[in-house]
């Protein structure tokens, strides 16, 4: 049988960080008492009218642009019908035919729409819930009903479970450095959809689809795409068909269960919102909207390797956090002759790692290391006036109390022997302590060295070079 090739395509919900709901003056919380951010709006009562939210259409219009979208310059609010206890309306208002924008990318996903919607109430489903006679019951919050969200639709352009959830990664991020959502999965503010069919590799058609909803983590994600691509190529395989459906996928028993068959768009029956003007974007809101992009991840993850030359992890991993990667900057700016690899290496590495050591959340930006500090240090190393591992001492002393590299590496006596008479004295009585390592190492077995620079470390308390070390203990034993 023809190899079969994944096609996926993703439909993210963002619920915007603004101060109050699209439609009405509700604040927007997260974790309050239930049923305490109502209004006859948000409750649906007879005769209200919906009034939409500027900030809210002002944050959606930074998604579209820094999506590269074409934004159409009168949109249009639909009404999606349905009944469900979520929806006091009984509709939700949402964009159907003309879109806030179209024609998109991120990276080299294309996008294929960007709108603007309302949020729907929170069910919490207590109990044996599903049974006519039976304990379950169902909870409203009305809190979250009405919440501004942005739907982003992709193009089926992803290929792989694995890319999917990394380019999922890449939009978070991107969306967070507009600071216009707060894009956490877990609390809901970030919702991710996957469209999954698979073909016959090289074919231009596209097989038949099933939509896994609602995945709260990219791990999940990745890993609910992976169990229904194995199945629909296991149906395949056994010469069965698709069929077109809604899944869940239960991460703990790794299962897929379907909700619903699909449901078409004309059993929404959409009509325009007759409460609502079409939504046409002012030049200056656009030109507001173009002016407030900052450097994006992507952008940022390119001028990382094609003018920094760092290696694609480092650049990826330091790009996605907007704070990490002025501290990285700042660090490389000022550590003077060093490539700036090496220093988002200690910024990666070292520097993570000591952090964690200490306990502390806060990041590089929110400790006492000061990138200039940083910066000092990893020049030291550099240059060999300090040692690695004397320099991870210096930065565990950063970490604990701030400073200046040059003073405890003053303070402490860590500047690197550099009289090589005086570590070829070291490095000759440690030879001599040691004659059993010595003797294996004559004998060819080249592990053993480290016994003797373990000795020689300890006797100038990590101050010596350690390939210095190496050398002048090989010199000696004449290997
Ligand atoms: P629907 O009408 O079922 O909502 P859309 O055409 O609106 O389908 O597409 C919804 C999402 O599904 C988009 O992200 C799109 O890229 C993706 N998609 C569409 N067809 C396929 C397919 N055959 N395989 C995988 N993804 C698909
Ligand atoms: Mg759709
Ligand atoms: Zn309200």
């Amino acid at each position: 049988m023809a190899e079969l090739e994944a096609v996926i395509g993703l439909e993210i919900h963002v619920q915007l960080s603004t101060r109050t709901k699209m439609f009405c003056g509700c604040e927007l919380s997260f974790g309050d008492q239930p049923n305490v951010h109502t209004c006859p709006v948000c409750l649906a009562h007879p005769g209200v009218l919906p009034a939409p939210n500027e900030e809210a259409i002002r944050y959606a219009l930074q998604i579209a642009v820094a999506l590269e979208c074409e934004v159409a310059p009168r949109s249009i609010f639909h009404r999606k019908n349905y009944f469900y206890p979520d929806n006091p309306k009984a509709y939700q208002i949402s964009q159907y035919d003309i879109p806030l924008a179209t024609g998109g990318r991120l990276d080299d996903i294309r996008i294929h729409r960007v709108h603007l919607e309302e949020d729907a109430a929170k069910m919490i489903h207590v109990g044996e819930s599903g049974r006519i006679h039976g304990s379950g019951a169902s909870l409203v919050d009305f809190n979250r009903g009405g919440t501004p969200l942005v739907e982003i639709v992709t193009e089926p352009d992803l290929r792989s479970a694995a890319e999917a959830s990394e380019w999922a990664r890449l939009l978070r991020t991107t969306v967070r450095q507009l600071g216009v959502s707060d894009v956490n999965m877990e609390e809901g503010s970030l919702r991710c959809d996957a469209n999954v069919s698979v073909r016959p590799a090289g074919s231009e058609e596209l097989g038949v689809k099933t939509e896994l909803k609602n995945m709260n983590s990219f791990r999940f994600l990745e890993r609910g795409i992976e169990a229904e691509l194995a199945r629909q190529q296991e149906l395949i395989g056994a010469g069965a068909a698709v069929v077109q459906e809604t899944l869940h996928f239960d991460p703990r028993g790794v299962t897929l269960t379907s909700l619903r068959s699909k449901e078409e768009a004309h059993d929404y029956r959409y009509f325009p919102e007759p409460d609502l003007v079409p939504l046409a974007p002012t030049e200056q809101m656009l030109h507001e909207a173009r002016g407030s992009l900052p450097e994006l991840p992507a952008a940022r993850i390119e001028r990382y390797r094609e003018e920094m030359g760092l290696p694609p992890e480092a650049a990826a991993q330091l790009a996605a956090d907007p704070e990490a990667a002025v501290y990285f900057e700042r660090a490389a700016g000022a550590a003077a002759g060093v490539e700036p690899r090496v220093v988002a290496n200690w910024v990666t590495g070292e520097l993570a790692a000591a952090l964690r050591q200490e306990g502390g959340e806060a990041g590089a930006t929110g400790s006492k290391v000061e990138p200039e500090a940083l910066a000092a240090l990893v020049v030291m190393v550099q240059e060999k006036r300090i040692s690695h591992g004397s320099g991870k001492t210096v930065l565990a002393a950063l970490v604990a109390e701030g400073g200046e590299p040059g003073a405890i590496v003053e303070r402490e006596g860590l500047a690197q022997i550099s009289d090589s008479g005086e570590l070829e004295a070291i490095v000759a009585t440690a030879v001599d302590a040691n004659p059993e390592a010595a003797a294996q190492i004559r004998a060819g077995n080249g592990r053993a060295i480290g016994a003797i620079v373990g000795a020689v470390m300890r006797e100038t308390k990590g101050r010596a070079d350690g390939a210095e070390v190496n050398r002048l203990i090989r010199d000696r034993l004449g290997v």
